[in-house]
């Protein structure tokens, strides 16, 4: 059985002052409610100058939120003006990072070749890629849901051990920030069919293991029917990861 895993993507939101106010609220919220740590795994992926801030106060506080960073350099360290290795991050305490975001892969140019060096850069420092893959609505017309997500995963994991501890997050482009979720059963055929070619490149073991996220449009009113399906492992959540009662809420999907 795999444990869901509910992601807040912050993207360039929130300084570390708002962060630490943000995860102190998010922890303080559900502590309220009477949330209980484990049926549900909960993470948060700050910018790059918040993790430091946000690393103490989860250590200090022993706050159970897993960390995450929104991008990492495929390279280890030299002169790569501006990119941030693998290997800080680990050392600060970081657990995910996410990995070919559509947002990088548009406005960064990012390649499935620099999605798949940025995969084995987070997994040689010991770091859990969450590596999302998605169709733009132009795919979605002339290639159907499936076939371009399942493309660029099947590129990400190029020289992947079957070993090697992953999240996928299935991200229609047209979903994101669009308040246009797709339906369960969208997301529901997509996940399967990226857990297929997880089997087929990693192996069946990597498959029934591996969670599949949905992100795009993911809200409180809608993560329920998300999670009823069997592929759906949990959700990235961008914007309504920044509201504290509402992510609160969509971890608590079950109540
Ligand atoms: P929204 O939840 O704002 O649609 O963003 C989704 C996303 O891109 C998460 O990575």
């Amino acid at each position: 059985k795999r444990t869901p895993l509910i992601a807040g993507n912050w993207k360039m939101n929130l300084d570390h002052l708002q962060a630490v106010a943000t995860v102190q609220k998010l922890h303080w919220t559900l502590k309220d409610a009477g949330h209980e740590n484990g049926s549900v795994e909960v993470a948060v992926f700050p910018p790059f100058t918040d993790i430091r801030s946000v690393q103490t106060l989860i250590d200090a506080d022993k706050i159970a939120f897993g960390l995450g960073a929104q991008d990492v350099s495929a390279h280890d360290s030299g002169a790569y003006t501006g990119e941030v290795s693998g290997a800080f991050l680990a050392k600060l305490g970081v657990g995910y990072v996410i990995i070919g975001h559509s947002e990088r892969r548009e406005y960064h140019a990012e390649s499935d070749e620099i999605v798949n060096a940025k995969v084995r850069a987070a997994l040689k420092h010991g770091l859990v890629p969450v590596i999302c893959v998605g169709e733009t609505a132009e795919d979605l017309e002339k290639h159907g849901a499936s076939a371009v997500p399942a493309g660029q995963l099947e590129a990400a994991l190029a020289g992947v051990p079957a070993s090697a501890d992953i999240v996928v997050a299935y991200e229609p482009v047209w979903a994101i920030g669009s308040g246009q979720a797709a339906t369960p059963a969208q997301a529901q055929e997509v996940c399967q069919a990226l857990r297929q070619v997880i089997a087929r490149v990693l192996d069946e073991d990597a498959a029934a293991r591996t969670r599949v996220l949905y992100g795009g449009s993911v809200k409180s009113g809608n993560i329920a029917s998300f999670m009823r399906e069997p592929d759906v492992d949990g959700a990235l959540v961008g914007g309504a990861s920044l509201v504290v009662d509402e992510f609160a809420a969509i971890i608590r999907f079950e109540k």
